[in-house]
């Protein structure tokens, strides 16, 4: 497989498998634990990352983002932990972004202070905020771009020649814009992390974790991974393939019936917010159009004052009120009530987290009828 191949061939064929027995159309699925010796050294096992499904996916995923290599995990909490921990040792210390996924959040915040890891939470957005917080023993800097729920964005090629400057690494959590989006290695960024149970998957019936990067990086990475031991079932890698074939048009949808959402939201009086990136008037629109392909599909916005947020999520009849997003479904939550309960009254104020608040994410149904269902709804609780 040529590695230059337009976006939308690597997603269907990158890192495929010949079924050299029957001409199959499609990788087939290795479910072996075991492998025939070739060398003493190096074998295959699903916990040492390398099997065939693994293998071939990982080329698949590395290739959409321009990476050289990758490892597929059971969760992206599972590569975003065994990712951070494989860089930190007790003693350095860490930077990350002050808006962050909440399972990370209290990864950091639980486990960090066990290991002796020290970490701060940057004050702002901008490369200056990010550069302040840098140490004697700062060994690298985490952000996340869109960030979750108020889609603020972060300007990449920045945050990466800070880091250079400081011989520091750079990750970044990928997921809310997916590969379709946004290529943060094109802007010098270190190490790409997605939750692939979100896009890269896409059906809501897949939980899986990505970490892509160079190949020097992903040895290490692999070097903790296979003590963790946080692989994902071959019988998961090879469903997960059949996802990403069809991302590239997914997640096209998704943008445009986002960047449709968000534009009809604008302009009505019972909304009092949008928050999305592709609206002219979103803080980040100029650096999001700089570094991202498409805009993705997500979107938050604010009810206005007089109407409930979860009385507005429990009349919606197509779009589903629940926790997870980036399904071909559209599904809306109140991140006050669900993804950022846990957070004080305080951080949700800090982040812009509104009781107001509905964070939505759009499916690939007909933009009309995603309009109405919400119209619906509106209209029964005001
Ligand atoms: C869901 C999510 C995660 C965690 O992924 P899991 O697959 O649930 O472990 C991490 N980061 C972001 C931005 C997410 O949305």
């Amino acid at each position: 497989m040529n590695k230059n191949a337009d976006f939308r061939t690597l997603c269907v064929h990158a890192g495929e498998l010949k079924d050299t027995q029957h001409g199959g159309a499609i990788s087939p699925l290795y479910a072996s634990t075991s492998y025939a010796f070739t060398d003493v050294e190096i074998n295959q096992y699903p916990r040492y990352f390398n099997t065939p499904n693994q293998r071939g996916l990982c080329q698949k995923i590395a290739a959409l983002e321009g990476a050289e290599a990758g490892l597929i995990f059971g969760s992206g909490m599972a590569a975003i932990s065994t990712a951070l921990l494989s860089h930190l040792k007790a003693g350095d210390h860490v930077i990350f972004q002050d808006d962050l996924y909440g399972g990370t959040r209290n990864f950091i915040k639980t486990e960090f202070v066990k290991y002796g890891i020290e970490f701060s939470f940057t004050k702002g957005l901008e490369a200056t905020d990010f550069q302040s917080e840098i140490r004697e023993n700062t060994q690298g800097i985490y952000i996340e771009t869109p960030s979750n729920p108020t889609l603020k964005i972060i300007d990449l090629k920045a945050i990466s020649d800070v880091a250079k400057t400081a011989s520091i690494w750079t990750m970044i959590d990928n997921t809310f814009a997916s590969p379709v989006n946004q290529n943060p290695i094109t802007f010098g960024i270190d190490v790409v992390i997605h939750s692939a149970t979100k896009y890269l998957g896409g059906h809501s019936d897949i939980c899986a974790g990505v970490v892509v990067s160079s190949e020097q990086t992903i040895s290490r990475v692999f070097e903790s991974a296979k003590n963790l031991g946080g692989s994902l079932s071959d019988y998961t890698v090879w469903l997960l393939e059949r996802s990403v074939k069809t991302l590239f048009v997914r997640v096209q949808a998704q943008n445009q019936n986002a960047q449709l959402l968000a534009e009809f939201l604008r302009d009505q009086e019972w909304i009092s917010q949008v928050y999305y990136p592709g609206l002219e008037d979103h803080l980040g629109h100029e650096i999001a159009k700089k570094q991202m392909h498409g805009f993705g599909g997500m979107l938050s916005f604010d009810l206005s004052e007089s109407l409930d947020a979860k009385q507005f999520l429990l009349e919606l009849e197509l779009v589903k009120p629940t926790m997870s997003l980036a399904g071909i479904e559209s599904t809306a939550l109140s991140p006050r009530l669900t993804s950022h309960a846990l957070l004080s009254e305080e951080e949700r104020q800090y982040q812009g987290i509104t009781p107001q608040m509905i964070r939505f994410s759009t499916g690939i149904e007909a933009f009309e009828d995603i309009k109405n269902d919400l119209l619906q709804s509106f209209r029964k609780i005001s």
